[in-house]
Protein backbone atom coordinates (compact mmCIF):
# COMPACT_ATOMS: atom_id res chain seq x y z
CA UNK A 1 0.00 0.00 0.00
CA UNK A 2 1.24 3.42 -0.99
CA UNK A 3 0.66 5.56 2.13
CA UNK A 4 0.42 9.61 1.43
CA UNK A 5 4.36 10.31 2.95
CA UNK A 6 5.44 7.89 -0.16
CA UNK A 7 3.15 9.56 -2.57
CA UNK A 8 4.30 13.15 -1.44
CA UNK A 9 7.96 12.11 -1.29
CA UNK A 10 8.06 10.74 -5.07
CA UNK A 11 6.69 14.19 -6.16
CA UNK A 12 8.88 15.93 -4.40
CA UNK A 13 11.86 13.79 -6.21
CA UNK A 14 10.03 14.05 -9.67
CA UNK A 15 9.76 18.09 -9.48
CA UNK A 16 13.28 18.19 -7.99
CA UNK A 17 14.29 16.56 -11.28
CA UNK A 18 12.18 18.81 -13.78
CA UNK A 19 13.77 21.88 -11.88
CA UNK A 20 17.50 20.26 -12.98
CA UNK A 21 16.46 19.84 -16.20
CA UNK A 22 15.14 23.28 -16.49
CA UNK A 23 18.30 24.93 -15.13
CA UNK A 24 20.70 22.92 -17.72
CA UNK A 25 18.54 24.71 -20.76
CA UNK A 26 18.86 28.11 -19.24
CA UNK A 27 22.92 27.67 -18.72
CA UNK A 28 23.96 25.97 -15.66
CA UNK A 29 26.62 23.87 -17.09
CA UNK A 30 28.56 22.77 -13.96
CA UNK A 31 28.41 18.81 -13.30
CA UNK A 32 28.55 19.29 -9.69
CA UNK A 33 26.98 22.38 -8.83
CA UNK A 34 23.59 20.41 -10.79
CA UNK A 35 24.24 17.49 -8.98
CA UNK A 36 24.14 19.35 -5.64
CA UNK A 37 21.12 21.04 -6.45
CA UNK A 38 19.12 17.69 -6.92
CA UNK A 39 20.71 16.19 -3.65
CA UNK A 40 19.56 18.81 -1.84
CA UNK A 41 15.82 18.41 -0.82
CA UNK A 42 14.67 22.03 -1.14
CA UNK A 43 11.27 21.94 0.20
CA UNK A 44 12.64 21.10 3.49
CA UNK A 45 13.51 24.94 3.58
CA UNK A 46 10.83 26.11 2.69
CA UNK A 47 7.48 26.91 5.10
CA UNK A 48 4.79 24.14 4.79
CA UNK A 49 2.11 25.86 2.96
CA UNK A 50 4.63 26.95 0.30
CA UNK A 51 6.07 23.20 -0.77
CA UNK A 52 4.14 22.54 -3.32
CA UNK A 53 5.76 24.99 -5.38
CA UNK A 54 9.67 24.79 -3.75
CA UNK A 55 10.93 23.83 -7.69
CA UNK A 56 9.46 26.18 -8.80
CA UNK A 57 11.51 28.46 -10.32
CA UNK A 58 10.66 31.34 -8.38
CA UNK A 59 11.97 33.11 -4.65
CA UNK A 60 9.46 32.24 -2.24
CA UNK A 61 8.61 34.38 1.12
CA UNK A 62 10.71 32.94 4.18
CA UNK A 63 8.92 35.39 6.74
CA UNK A 64 10.32 38.16 8.45
CA UNK A 65 10.14 40.25 5.22
CA UNK A 66 13.00 37.94 3.85
CA UNK A 67 13.09 35.40 0.87
CA UNK A 68 14.65 32.29 -0.55
CA UNK A 69 16.64 32.91 -3.96
CA UNK A 70 14.82 31.46 -6.95
CA UNK A 71 16.73 28.16 -8.02
CA UNK A 72 18.54 29.62 -11.07
CA UNK A 73 19.85 32.79 -8.96
CA UNK A 74 21.42 29.92 -6.39
CA UNK A 75 22.56 27.46 -9.32
CA UNK A 76 24.57 31.08 -10.83
CA UNK A 77 25.92 32.50 -8.40
CA UNK A 78 27.72 29.39 -7.25
CA UNK A 79 28.90 28.56 -10.77
CA UNK A 80 30.11 32.08 -10.93
CA UNK A 81 31.66 31.87 -7.47
CA UNK A 82 33.20 28.72 -8.72
CA UNK A 83 33.71 29.69 -12.08
CA UNK A 84 37.73 29.98 -12.46
CA UNK A 85 39.38 27.23 -10.34
CA UNK A 86 38.03 24.04 -9.28
CA UNK A 87 35.96 23.75 -6.47
CA UNK A 88 38.02 21.29 -4.70
CA UNK A 89 40.64 24.09 -4.81
CA UNK A 90 38.25 26.65 -2.73
CA UNK A 91 38.68 25.45 0.60
CA UNK A 92 36.77 28.35 2.63
CA UNK A 93 34.20 30.47 1.44
CA UNK A 94 31.90 32.31 3.63
CA UNK A 95 28.07 33.15 3.08
CA UNK A 96 26.56 36.48 3.50
CA UNK A 97 23.00 36.10 4.46
CA UNK A 98 21.79 32.85 5.53
CA UNK A 99 18.19 33.20 5.51
CA UNK A 100 16.67 29.85 5.52
CA UNK A 101 20.13 27.60 4.68
CA UNK A 102 19.41 26.67 1.08
CA UNK A 103 22.51 28.15 -0.71
CA UNK A 104 24.51 26.64 2.33
CA UNK A 105 23.44 23.41 2.20
CA UNK A 106 24.41 23.63 -1.80
CA UNK A 107 27.84 24.76 -0.75
CA UNK A 108 27.82 21.92 1.58
CA UNK A 109 26.60 19.45 -0.97
CA UNK A 110 29.57 20.54 -3.61
CA UNK A 111 31.96 19.32 -0.07
CA UNK A 112 33.37 22.72 0.65
CA UNK A 113 35.34 22.29 3.26
CA UNK A 114 34.77 25.42 5.27
CA UNK A 115 31.81 26.75 5.21
CA UNK A 116 30.87 30.22 7.05
CA UNK A 117 27.37 31.91 7.10
CA UNK A 118 26.05 34.85 8.45
CA UNK A 119 22.57 36.25 9.54
CA UNK A 120 21.43 39.03 11.12
CA UNK A 121 18.26 37.57 11.80
CA UNK A 122 18.02 35.28 15.05
CA UNK A 123 14.96 33.63 14.27
CA UNK A 124 16.17 32.76 10.78
CA UNK A 125 19.80 31.81 11.87
CA UNK A 126 18.23 29.28 14.62
CA UNK A 127 15.57 28.26 11.70
CA UNK A 128 18.79 27.84 9.05
CA UNK A 129 20.22 25.31 11.72
CA UNK A 130 17.33 23.04 11.97
CA UNK A 131 17.04 23.32 8.23
CA UNK A 132 20.57 22.20 7.98
CA UNK A 133 20.40 19.48 10.57
CA UNK A 134 17.20 18.06 9.53
CA UNK A 135 19.06 17.59 5.65
CA UNK A 136 22.12 16.05 7.41
CA UNK A 137 23.94 18.62 5.65
CA UNK A 138 25.49 21.02 8.51
CA UNK A 139 28.56 19.32 9.47
CA UNK A 140 31.24 21.69 7.85
CA UNK A 141 28.99 24.60 8.24
CA UNK A 142 29.82 27.32 10.65
CA UNK A 143 26.61 29.64 11.17
CA UNK A 144 26.91 32.46 12.46
CA UNK A 145 24.03 35.31 13.93
CA UNK A 146 25.79 38.63 13.23
CA UNK A 147 26.54 41.70 10.56
CA UNK A 148 27.50 40.34 7.64
CA UNK A 149 28.88 43.63 6.76
CA UNK A 150 31.75 43.01 8.83
CA UNK A 151 32.44 39.61 7.69
CA UNK A 152 34.29 37.42 10.10
CA UNK A 153 37.78 38.69 10.38
CA UNK A 154 38.97 36.37 12.81
CA UNK A 155 38.48 33.86 10.10
CA UNK A 156 39.67 35.12 6.81
CA UNK A 157 40.69 35.19 4.20
CA UNK A 158 38.33 33.25 2.35
CA UNK A 159 38.41 31.63 -1.41
CA UNK A 160 35.30 32.99 -2.14
CA UNK A 161 32.56 35.57 -0.48
CA UNK A 162 28.85 35.20 -1.70
CA UNK A 163 26.55 38.09 -0.79
CA UNK A 164 22.63 37.44 -1.05
CA UNK A 165 21.15 40.28 0.09
CA UNK A 166 21.90 43.16 -2.06
CA UNK A 167 24.57 46.52 -0.49
CA UNK A 168 24.52 49.81 -1.90
CA UNK A 169 28.56 49.52 -1.73
CA UNK A 170 30.78 47.03 -2.04
CA UNK A 171 31.51 46.28 1.94
CA UNK A 172 34.98 47.40 2.54
CA UNK A 173 35.62 44.52 5.30
CA UNK A 174 34.71 41.48 2.85
CA UNK A 175 37.44 42.85 -0.02
CA UNK A 176 39.98 43.34 3.12
CA UNK A 177 39.01 39.75 3.91
CA UNK A 178 39.94 37.77 0.29
CA UNK A 179 42.26 35.93 -0.31
CA UNK A 180 44.89 37.02 -3.09
CA UNK A 181 42.83 34.73 -6.03
CA UNK A 182 39.60 34.85 -4.39
CA UNK A 183 36.15 35.66 -5.82
CA UNK A 184 32.88 37.74 -4.43
CA UNK A 185 29.91 37.24 -5.95
CA UNK A 186 27.59 39.94 -5.01
CA UNK A 187 24.15 41.81 -5.76
CA UNK A 188 25.04 45.48 -5.96
CA UNK A 189 21.79 48.26 -5.32
CA UNK A 190 22.29 50.95 -7.68
CA UNK A 191 20.07 53.45 -7.46
CA UNK A 192 16.89 51.14 -6.88
CA UNK A 193 18.33 48.68 -9.67
CA UNK A 194 20.13 45.41 -9.03
CA UNK A 195 22.90 44.04 -10.94
CA UNK A 196 25.07 40.94 -10.46
CA UNK A 197 29.11 41.44 -9.80
CA UNK A 198 32.11 39.51 -10.04
CA UNK A 199 35.11 40.83 -8.40
CA UNK A 200 38.53 38.80 -8.59
CA UNK A 201 41.15 39.96 -6.01
CA UNK A 202 44.46 39.70 -7.69
CA UNK A 203 48.16 40.84 -6.46
CA UNK A 204 47.43 43.76 -8.81
CA UNK A 205 44.09 44.63 -7.51
CA UNK A 206 40.79 44.17 -7.72
CA UNK A 207 39.18 43.15 -11.65
CA UNK A 208 35.06 43.70 -11.57
CA UNK A 209 32.85 42.29 -13.87
CA UNK A 210 29.24 42.74 -14.48
CA UNK A 211 27.16 39.80 -15.14
CA UNK A 212 23.28 40.76 -15.24
CA UNK A 213 20.32 42.10 -13.64
CA UNK A 214 19.46 40.71 -10.15
CA UNK A 215 16.36 41.06 -7.40
CA UNK A 216 17.69 40.56 -3.87
CA UNK A 217 16.43 41.71 -0.43
CA UNK A 218 18.25 44.62 0.75
CA UNK A 219 21.51 43.96 2.93
CA UNK A 220 20.73 45.57 5.72
CA UNK A 221 23.52 48.10 7.28
CA UNK A 222 23.17 48.71 10.93
CA UNK A 223 26.78 50.91 11.52
N1 LIG B 1 20.90 32.58 1.01
C1 LIG B 1 19.51 32.63 1.37
C2 LIG B 1 18.85 33.91 0.91
C3 LIG B 1 18.23 34.64 2.05
S1 LIG B 1 17.65 36.28 1.72
C4 LIG B 1 18.79 31.39 0.88
O1 LIG B 1 19.42 30.49 0.33
O2 LIG B 1 17.61 31.30 1.11
C5 LIG B 1 18.96 37.27 2.40
C6 LIG B 1 19.18 37.22 3.89
O3 LIG B 1 20.15 38.21 4.21
C7 LIG B 1 17.97 37.52 4.76
O4 LIG B 1 17.72 36.43 5.59
C8 LIG B 1 18.39 38.74 5.58
O5 LIG B 1 17.92 38.74 6.91
C9 LIG B 1 19.90 38.64 5.54
N2 LIG B 1 20.62 39.91 5.78
C10 LIG B 1 20.29 41.16 5.39
N3 LIG B 1 21.20 42.05 5.83
C11 LIG B 1 22.16 41.34 6.50
C12 LIG B 1 23.37 41.68 7.18
N4 LIG B 1 23.80 42.94 7.27
N5 LIG B 1 24.08 40.68 7.75
C13 LIG B 1 23.66 39.39 7.68
N6 LIG B 1 22.53 39.01 7.06
C14 LIG B 1 21.78 39.97 6.47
Amino acid sequence: MIVGKDVDWTGFELRRARMVTRLRQMGITREEILQAMASVPRHVFVEEALRSRAYDDMSLPLGMGQTISQPYTVAIMTQLLFAKRSIESNQRILEIGTGCGYQTAILQALKIREIYSIERLRPLHERAKQNLRAVRLLAQARLVCGDGYLGLPNEAPFDGIMLTAAPKEVPLALLQQLAVGGRMVLPLDEGGVQFLWVIDKTAKGFQETCVQKALFVPLINDN
